[in-house]
């Protein structure tokens, strides 16, 4: 009936959450609040991993990235399903660590981490940093050495291939910040370079495409064009790199006119696609790694927000207001993503209304959705924003002043807050 599995309505007409009552979330916790269904999170965690199990012989990690949703509980959550954790700042790594999540399972990523955090990462066993420049690769092998140790990397590898949410396109895509290009060569050099280094071990490569993807021909192909690449290393050096990360990028539901493909089926194109061309050039079949972040939590999680006034200006449009915006949600704002949104305690009476829902920031592209269809709603009523799990929180701001929300993680019957509302005297408390 929505777009995500965990959301319903209950005999009250109020919507639920992993079957909870959402309209006694915002009695129980306050309003505006972000709220999660452990056990989606859970199940969307232990799907990845066992399409490694059921088409790539395990051979492989589900590498969780937190960019997506970042906090204490999340990494206690991965660590507890056995998956990985990549983090893209000191911020998220010290996160993992202070839960004492498994260093050999962390994975850091980053065009431009600082001294800093390469030391962060080398003092606490991080096990594999993928290293995103030459610069990188120097400084971390420097401070290795330095410290008497040998840390695994892998190379961020620009495979170009640019894959859109509906579509892709192979093209030199040299322009991005982010890795080694492949057809100048500088892949390969850097390569032989690291090869060469005697206080790394590169253990593979590593390429992203893109993110919200739906088709699966484009994670096939760039694993061809990696696997031509661990080719053309034996080839010239004679080492057979032994892993193959493929990063993320696989898309949720965010409308019911999306299609996102089951994650059992990408795995197994791309299992088959890897054991056959591997097969081909004559290489082992690498150890895989991915790295889903946003179908984790995505649609495991929802914003759920009190209507204050209901403005309509007639012959040009009605708008809701809400007592968050783009503090909490800066997604709409920034590309204008789609939503679906419900009165969460109307939830059994037809969406006929067509609405703009906006924020309470001062200004105007503060904006959860435009021209959506919503239930009748007046001041006073909760509204639900569907599919918000993955980069709502990660990227809340405290824009005007707003404290961030809490977040509510419940789970059989119980909701429990994981990460608690801001207060006022936190918002002043690094000004001197
Ligand atoms: C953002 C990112 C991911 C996760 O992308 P999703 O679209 O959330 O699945 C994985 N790997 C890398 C390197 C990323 O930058």
């Amino acid at each position: 009936m929505y777009v995500s599995d965990c959301i319903s309505v209950n005999e009250r007409g109020h919507l639920t959450i992993g079957s909870y009552d959402t309209v006694e979330l915002v009695k129980q916790f306050g309003s505006p609040l972000y709220a999660y269904d452990e056990n989606e999170i859970r199940k969307n965690l232990r799907e990845f991993k066992k399409s490694i199990d059921d088409e790539y012989g395990g051979n492989g990690l589900v590498v969780y990235a937190s960019k997506a949703f970042c906090c204490k509980e999340m990494a206690r959550i991965v660590a507890d399903e056995k998956c990985g954790f990549d983090v893209v700042s000191g911020g998220e790594l010290y996160t993992a660590l202070s839960v004492g999540f498994p260093a050999e399972d962390i994975v850091f990523h980053g065009n431009n981490k600082t001294e800093d955090e390469l030391r962060m990462a080398v003092e606490n066993n991080v096990g594999r940093i993928i290293v995103d420049n030459l610069t990188e690769l120097h400084n971390l092998n420097s401070i290795a050495a330095e410290k008497g140790v040998t840390v695994g990397i892998m190379l961020r590898i620009k495979p170009g291939i640019d894959a859109h949410t509906h579509s892709f396109v192979k093209t030199g895509q040299i322009d991005s910040k982010f890795g080694f290009a492949l057809e100048t060569g500088e892949a390969l050099d850097s390569i032989k370079e690291a090869l060469g280094m005697s206080n790394v071990k590169l253990r593979g490569l590593h390429c992203h495409i893109g993110s919200q993807i739906f088709d699966l021909d484009p994670f096939e192909l760039a694993a061809q064009v990696m696997l031509d690449l661990f080719k053309q290393v034996k080839d010239e050096t004679g080492i057979e790199l032994e892993e193959l990360n493929l990063g993320g990028g696989f898309g949720i539901k965010y409308l019911k006119s999306d299609r996102p493909r089951a994650y059992s089926d990408y795995m197994r194109k791309v299992s088959t696609a890897v054991n056959s061309y591997a097969a081909d050039l004559g290489l082992k079949t690498p150890f895989i790694l991915i790295e889903p972040g946003r179908s984790i939590v995505g649609a495991a999680g929802l914003t759920l927000y009190t209507v204050g006034c209901v403005k309509d200006i007639p012959d040009v449009r009605t708008y809701i207001s809400v007592d968050g915006g783009m503090g909490d949600n800066p997604r709409y704002a920034l590309y204008q993503s789609t939503y679906e949104v419900v009165c969460a305690n109307k939830a059994s009476e037809k969406r006929d209304w067509t609405v703009t829902v906006a924020g309470k920031c001062c200004e105007s592209g503060d904006l959860i959705q435009e021209w959506t269809r919503l239930q009748p709603v007046e001041p006073g009523d909760i509204l639900a924003v569907l599919s918000t799990g993955a980069y709502n929180y990660s990227m809340a701001s405290n824009y005007n002043r707003i404290p961030r929300l809490p977040v509510v993680f419940v789970k059989n019957g119980k909701a429990r807050e994981v990460i608690k509302r801001e207060t006022y005297e936190q918002l002043v408390e690094c000004d001197v």
